[in-house]
This record gives C-alpha cells, sequence and structure tokens, in this order.
C-alpha cells in the first residue's frame, strides 16, 4: 500500500467543534487483540480484521467485511496491528551518557552497579529543562517504536530534593511512576549504608511519595541486601506505595523471593533463579520481568523465559532503558531478543511485551485491543507481529494511536 493512506491528525473542523471521534481500521492483515474470547490462541488473533477507536478507547473489533460505519476510515492495506507495547521498566531521568563505560565494557571489562555513580553526579548537576528534555525525547523515540505505556523510575538523584525533583518531571511525561531512592547507596552514604536506608525510608520517602506510584530497590551484591530492601520496601508500602523490585540480575539472591513475599506486582530481570524461585513466581502474583537488553548490552547470561513459562510463570518483557547497561527504548527489538535467545515464540514474546507489561504494572486497560480498552495500538508495516523477531533491527512500526490520537 501507499503511505498516503495513513492520514495525518484530522483537523479541528472550523467551527471549532470538537473532531470526529470514531476511526475504522479496515483490512488488517492479523489483529492482535491479547483477549483470547475474540480471536484465536492466548493472543486472541483475528485474520482479515478490522479495529474501531472511538475516542480514547477501542470501540469495536471483528471481522473487516463486518465493520460498523464510522467518521473516518483508514484501510491497514493488509498489515498488523498490535497493541501499543508496555514497557515497564525504564530508567529515563537522567543527564549524559556512557560511551566510555559500554565501549571499555564490550573491550573486556565487566559490569558492576557502581557505575551508576556517573549518571548520579551528571544528573544532579543538570537542569530541570535538561532533564525534561531528556526523558520527552526518549519517551518519543519509544513512543516512534510503538510503546504506549511506559514506567519511569527515579535513581539518579540520591538525595531527598533530586529524587523528588526526578519524580516530578517523570510524572510530567507518564503516570507509572517509580521512586527508586534504593538504586545505589549515595555516594555520601559509602561508609554508612544504614543511614542511607534511614534516609531512604524517612525523609526521602516522604518527599517522594506524593509523586509517585511505585517503589522499587536494587536487592544486588553492591547495592541493597534482603535485610535492607524489605526496611525499604515495607516502608514504601506503608506509605501508600506499591512494591516492585529489581531481583537476581547479576547473582542469585533473595530479591525474587522479597518480592513474591511482599506482593510486588514485578520481580525484575530474574536472570539467576533457583528451582525455588521459580516455584515462588509460578505460585504467586509477582510477574516476572525480563530485560534483554541488559544481558545484551552487558554481554550477560541471558534470563530463561522457557523455565519460568513452562513453570506457569506470567513473563513481562521491558527495555530497562538507561544510559549504562541498557541504552535502548526499543521493544521490537527486546521482542527479536527474546526470541532468539530466551526460548520465548514469537506469540510469547509478542503478549509479554503487551499484556504482560500491563501485568507488570497492574493494569488492565492497557496492553490489550478488546472494547472498552485504551486506544493504544500500534500499526506494522507487515503482515503479522511475527515479523518483529523475523525481521529483526527494521523499524517495522509505522503509525501508532495512542489514546486515540495519532502520534
Ligand atoms: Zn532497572
Amino acid at each position: 500500500m501507499s503511505p498516503e493512506t495513513i492520514p495525518g491528525p484530522t483537523p479541528d473542523p472550523a467551527d471549532g467543534k470538537k473532531r470526529a471521534d470514531t476511526t475504522a481500521i479496515t483490512n488488517i492483515a492479523t489483529l492482535v487483540t491479547n483477549d483470547p474470547s475474540l480471536g484465536s490462541g492466548p493472543l486472541g488473533l483475528i485474520q482479515d480484521a478490522a479495529i474501531v477507536i472511538d475516542g480514547d478507547r477501542i470501540g469495536w473489533v471483528g471481522p473487516s467485511s463486518k465493520a460498523p460505519t464510522t467518521d473516518n476510515r483508514l484501510d491497514a492495506g493488509g498489515r498488523a496491528v498490535v497493541p501499543g507495547f508496555v514497557d515497564s521498566h525504564s530508567h529515563l531521568v537522567f543527564a549524559g551518557d556512557r560511551t566510555a563505560e559500554f565501549n571499555a565494557r564490550m573491550s573486556g571489562q565487566s559490569y558492576s552497579a557502581g557505575g551508576i555513580r556517573t549518571t548520579v553526579a551528571a544528573t544532579r548537576a543538570a537542569s530541570n529543562n535538561e532533564l525534561n528534555a531528556n526523558v520527552a525525547r526518549y519517551v518519543a523515540e519509544a513512543r516512534r517504536q510503538g510503546t504506549t505505556t511506559i514506567e519511569i523510575k527515579s535513581g539518579y538523584g540520591l538525595t531527598t530534593e533530586d529524587e523528588a525533583r526526578a519524580l516530578t518531571i517523570a510524572s510530567v511525561h507518564t503516570d507509572e511512576v517509580t521512586y527508586l531512592g534504593a538504586h545505589i547507596v549515595a555516594p555520601e552514604f559509602a561508609d554508612r549504608p544504614e543511614a542511607y536506608v534511614d534516609l531512604v525510608t524517612g525523609p526521602m520517602l516522604d518527599a517522594c511519595a506524593p509523586h509517585a506510584r511505585w517503589i522499587d530497590v536494587f536487592c544486588e551484591r553492591g547495592a541493597f541486601d534482603g535485610d535492607q530492601a524489605r526496611a525499604i520496601l515495607t516502608a514504601g508500602k506503608r506509605a501508600g506505595l506499591l512494591p516492585r523490585v529489581h531481583a537476581n540480575q547479576l547473582t542469585h539472591g533473595p530479591g525474587v523471593q522479597l518480592a513474591v513475599e511482599l506482593d510486588a506486582a514485578s520481580a525484575d530481570h530474574c536472570t539467576h533463579l533457583t528451582d525455588a524461585d521459580v516455584d515462588a513466581l509460578a505460585g504467586g502474583s509477582t510477574v516476572a520481568t525480563l530485560l534483554p537488553g541488559a544481558e545484551f548490552s552487558t554481554r550477560a547470561e541471558w534470563p530463561d523465559a522457557r523455565r519460568l513459562l513452562d513453570a506457569g510463570a506470567v513473563v513481562a518483557l521491558s527495555t530497562d532503558c538507561n544510559p549504562g547497561s541498557s541504552f535502548t527504548s526499543s521493544m521490537p527489538f527486546c521482542i527479536a531478543l527474546a526470541v532468539r535467545d530466551m526460548g520465548m515464540t514469537p506469540d510469547e514474546a509478542l503478549w509479554s511485551a503487551t499484556a504482560g507489561g500491563a501485568a507488570a504494572l497492574r493494569r488492565t486497560d492497557v496492553g490489550r485491543l478488546s472494547p472498552g480498552a485504551r486506544a493504544n495500538l500500534a500499526l506494522l508495516d507487515a503482515p503479522s507481529h511475527v515479523h518483529l523477531a523475523y525481521r529483526p533491527g527494521v523499524p517495522l512500526v509505522s503509525a501508532v494511536w495512542q489514546d486515540g490520537e495519532l502520534v
């Protein structure tokens, strides 16, 4: 099909009335609804489909031949439509980059959590405008690649003022804001980690809780141990925040078990798991969020998605976009890695990047394309979602709607 069939945003009518608000996208070769009641398999696939956007919501899905009359109509030309990606793990409030560190690591040095300090220094030195512009830039970059819901963490301020500032800036761009004062022990507290935990669970928490929905902790050797992580997450819960955990990324550790015990929405990374960890994830309500960009960018061992899926765990995929260990905003790239190297099928990877991410954020209004869901969707320059892994590195996302608006 020709690109002319993709319209720009509908202009406001001259009389100033609200623009026409129903749009049918017809002639979709493969529509992924993620609603098994609407189509085949776990993805709820409908072939030769149509979908109706009604305001900011999905109004209808079904066979293209039965599409209802709408104000606007768009012919997808035999391409695929998928739910907008839900990236449930990113660290976008930062300044500077770590090109030199990446370059060194790719020349044979190993990654350690201490590299975060470089970004902390640059972020503290940056102006509000600079940080806000960076977040806007990376959110737009993600959106061009099909991401319509993104979680953003603090964690490069590590003072009360700088953490609260990061959350305030993040909340301009998303509702999914996470307080990560416990990213690493702040450099000023290197010899007094318990005093830093007191700060994170005390005055810093008080200043940050009003600006966040979630609390997170990097539970890892070199960051926070199990007891510290438990204290931080428990304090966050008391302040009304919902827990999520950076768990078992670099080594085996208590993070996953703690996440499940505290009913965290997600345990993120899950690269080094014991059988007991896998069983806990399979038996609990905590999503296992895998972040293959981190393993790719640090030449580390891949998380074993197949093992988790076979055990019955819910698996999400996210970018972990951050300047140190995973500087990608591309969910299609993560899908390709998950299929190639983590034992996921293309269907499973697509589900994990959409519905899985929604589950990791405890959202039911995104990650699916069934009536009533948010009209967040991506049109692919391909006949099916399988091409996201089949054609790695190719920019297949050709149009994105967020809350019903073509963006
Ligand atoms: Zn992270």
